[in-house]
């Protein structure tokens, strides 16, 4: 991906080393902490399984920000890609006649607090609707590399695009919607509601990678495939399989390696939001 020497985003809270020391313990083994991974790489409700202890009034009086530390290769790499969503979601939103709000990201290490609670490395990145921000360790990546088999910088831009993906959502009113629902219908209606609402995220990160591409031409030969495989490998049936040693889809709630990677591509072909209603599609 041809990253070098483009707009960085001024959207970057960089919370490294102003950290608290106490360490999270997160049960369950290695491979628990996959599942919680996975789980919320994929935008399950953090609240479901980050430690909510933590009064939401403490919660960001505690942030320490250095917005004026210099920056290294992976924050600039992670700082160009949140300003090619910027790019690319004022440019939709624009077109739909409506103005897009940015979100936040926050780099933290090890543990931070969050608007959706205590948020540990073993959280994996995810996306916070209650603060409008998008938290990453940067030690996910190297998960993603060793564990799960997808390398590469595209891989990287995929996982934000994805978390951004959640954060239009939010401002579309869609992930209310589907929260809304939550009490009303059946667990496995709400389980199918968020499949769908994964599977949109997914689209999302594919017209963001259309619009990057169109008007930038950053993605390189290759980058698709990548992003192919960080969308593959952390598909619910592969994840399944890799902690229990069989695929159970009654409990699927992400959608399956297939699923995630047709309507990646499926944004990244159209970039048109109008083909990206995984609700209403029959066919997942
Ligand atoms: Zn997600």
């Amino acid at each position: 991906m041809l990253w070098q020497g483009r707009r960085e985003s001024e959207n970057i809270e960089d919370t490294r080393g102003s950290g608290g020391g106490r360490r999270v313990a997160v049960g369950g083994g290695i491979g628990g902490v996959i599942l919680v991974v996975a789980y919320l790489l994929l935008g399950g409700d953090p609240q479901a399984l980050l430690d909510s202890t933590q009064p939401q009034s403490q919660v960001s009086a505690n942030r320490q920000v250095d917005s004026n530390a210099p920056r290294d290769e992976a924050t600039r790499f992670i700082a160009v890609v949140l300003a090619d969503t910027e790019d690319a979601w004022h440019s939709v939103f624009r077109q739909m006649g409506r103005q897009y709000e940015e979100p936040k990201l926050v780099l933290f290490s090890d543990q931070t607090r969050s608007g959706c609670g205590f948020a540990s490395a073993a959280s994996g990145p995810f996306y916070c609707p209650g603060d409008r921000r998008l938290y990453i360790d940067l030690a996910f990546y190297r998960t993603l590399r060793d564990r799960f088999g997808a390398p590469g910088d595209f891989a990287q831009a995929y996982v934000i695009a994805h978390e951004v993906g959640h954060h239009v959502q939010n401002l579309l009113g869609i992930s209310d919607k589907v929260q809304a629902a939550r009490g009303r219908v059946s667990e496995a209606e709400y389980n199918q509601l968020s499949v769908r609402l994964e599977l949109q995220a997914d689209f999302f990160a594919g017209v963001w990678a259309h619009h990057a591409d169109r008007v930038k031409q950053v993605v390189e030969a290759g980058d698709i495939d990548e992003a192919m495989r960080a969308a593959s490998a952390v598909g619910d049936d592969n994840l399944q399989r890799r902690s229990a040693g069989y695929v159970v889809p009654d409990s699927f709630t992400h959608g399956s390696s297939a699923q995630r990677v047709r309507w990646f591509r499926k944004g990244y072909e159209t970039g048109d939001l109008r083909q990206g209603d995984t609700f209403a599609a029959r066919d997942l």
